[in-house]
């Protein structure tokens, strides 16, 4: 089965940056499975998954525009301490939820200081070129309910 309109696609894969460290992998747990074309990974990657077959296996690169863009600085703030009331030992690389003007996001702590702390509201990996080493493990069919909610049911899925 080719992957076009709309499959369910499972596949293996092993992340890295531009300096080569590997950042996160799925081989040796559960493949990633997805519907292509529902937006439900990174476009770059959906992009360069399209007319594959089980079996296939590619590398793909891609910019930071077509994964998780490109860093902005106004999304850097120092905050006072009291806004972390509650939470002992706040350190360099934690990260909380917080809400923005587009929903929650994730920050990261990127600076302790005696008063005030600096949080960074990008995405860990914004502004990388991440290149995916990738094999197409099975394709199925979407079936109509995962179709009408746009993402697949079975392992993976937390509603019935
Ligand atoms: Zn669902």
């Amino acid at each position: 089965m080719k992957n076009t309109e709309n499959p369910v696609v499972s596949i293996h894969y092993t992340l890295t940056n531009k300096a080569g460290e590997k950042l996160d992998s799925s081989v040796g747990g559960e493949p990633l499975t997805y519907i292509h074309g529902a937006g439900n990974i990174i476009p770059g990657l959906e992009k360069a998954l399209s007319e594959t077959t089980v079996g296939d296996k590619l590398t793909v690169t891609v910019e930071p525009e077509d994964t998780y863009g490109h860093r902005n600085d106004e999304q850097t703030q120092t905050v006072g301490k009291e806004m972390f009331e509650g939470i002992d030992n706040i350190e360099v690389g934690m990260q909380f939820q917080a809400d923005s003007s587009s929903g929650p996001a994730i920050v990261t702590v990127t600076e302790v200081n005696e008063d005030t702390i600096t949080i960074d509201g990008n995405h860990p990996l914004a502004g990388e070129q991440l290149t995916f080493d990738v094999e197409v493990m099975e394709i199925r069919s979407a079936t109509e309910t995962e179709m009408e909610h746009g993402h697949i049911h079975g392992s993976g899925c937390n509603h019935d």
